[in-house]
């Protein structure tokens, strides 16, 4: 491993403006590259990163490595993965934190085939053990979680929004930077994009800044029976979430499925109506401030993690309450 050195965090942006699974990877990165004794390094490609480069800064990057140039102005895996590799070859870093959405799962898939190592998706966490990165990710239908070590370098693992926290400013913190000059030639990059249509991404953002969320699982039943759960949420004045099992179903669309491969929620009442509790499904909720279970089974998993658990049929609990909350609201 001597040869390695240092933690990356590939910057994703949004045009032209930081993520924020990028903060959150910024903040872990720290943490992991102290440990390691070693230092964070932020990996920006774009095409005027100047205010990119000041927040970075800001949230804690050591170094930047800074790309620039007209190819680079959208996100394309030839021209990106060019950068990369390049960069790879020429600092040897010891690993490499990615976004688990769509443009760094296709670049870190790529990275992984070219170089030839390990690629750890969907990890929900990652820690220093020995001196070495240990990646934790679901296995078995999420039952089980997998502690994975890698002898091979660079290590690279995808992660979602909402899995870590993002740290705080830091005015002090002057990152070093980092220009290198490389140019990807335009006939080298395979695709264009003509549009972006920014659809599913708003509905994620909503059940994600919802400070309230209701969700349904596979004990709804059905489609018709989902509207129970807009009931209640219409009431609490929150928003609606699911299972995986609900989307899969066709009950719901998948933008609202709540979990390690959904969307991560913190909100301060999370109602889950008739959800198991698999770790899948609570890696995406369990850090919500109260978790109100509705369950027919006692020994369902989510009554672990509830704040307030009610055993019992989903279909005489929840007109109940809505019942109690509008006699509330008169
Ligand atoms: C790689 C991978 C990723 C995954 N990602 C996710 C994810 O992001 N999110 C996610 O949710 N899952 C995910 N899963 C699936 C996960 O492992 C579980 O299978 C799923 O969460 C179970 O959904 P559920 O709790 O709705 O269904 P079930 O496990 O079938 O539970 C239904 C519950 O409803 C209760 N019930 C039945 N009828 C009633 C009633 N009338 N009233 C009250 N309670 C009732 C039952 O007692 C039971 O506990 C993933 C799996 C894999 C392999």
């Amino acid at each position: 491993m001597d040869k390695y050195k240092n933690i990356w965090v590939f910057v994703e942006l949004n045009k032209n403006e930081v993520k924020r699974v990028t903060l959150e990877l910024l903040h872990k990165g720290k943490e992991l590259a102290k440990d390691l004794n070693q230092k964070l390094v932020a990996i920006v490609i774009g095409e005027n990163n100047e205010n990119v480069i000041k927040t970075i800064s800001l949230y804690g990057a050591e170094e930047i490595i800074n790309v620039t140039g007209k190819e680079y102005a959208e996100f394309s895996i030839d021209a990106y993965g060019n950068v990369i590799s390049k960069l790879i070859e020429k600092y040897s870093p010891i690993a490499i934190l990615m976004s688990g959405n769509n443009n760094s799962k296709d670049l870190s898939g790529k990275l992984s085939a070219k170089f030839k190592i390990g690629l750890v998706s969907e990890c929900v966490d990652i820690f220093v053990e020995e001196n070495s990165l240990v990646w934790i990710r679901p296995a078995f239908s999420g039952k089980l979680m997998t502690k994975i070590k890698s002898d091979k370098f660079p290590q690279i693992g995808t992660i979602r929004t909402g899995i870590f926290l993002a740290g705080t400013e830091d005015k002090n913190n002057k990152a070093k930077i980092i220009n290198e000059k490389i140019e990807t030639s335009l006939d080298k990059i395979r695709t264009k994009i003509l549009e972006i249509i920014n659809d599913i991404g708003i509905e994620k953002e909503s059940i994600d800044k919802g400070s309230i969320v209701v969700s349904g699982g596979n004990g709804v039943g059905s489609k018709e029976n989902f509207e129970i759960i807009y009931d209640l949420a219409k009431a609490l004045g929150g928003t609606v979430g699911a299972s995986k099992i609900a989307v899969d179903n066709g009950w719901i669309d998948e933008s609202h499925q709540v979990g390690i491969t959904g969307v991560i929620v913190r909100p301060k009442i999370y109602v889950a109506c008739g959800i198991s509790g698999a770790p899948a499904h609570t890696a995406g909720m369990k850090d919500s401030e109260i978790i109100i279970a509705i369950n027919t089974d006692p020994k369902a998993p989510i009554f672990d993690i509830a704040n307030y658990g009610i055993v019992g049929d989903l279909f005489a609990v929840i007109p109940a309450m809505i019942e109690e909350l509008n006699k509330i609201k008169k």
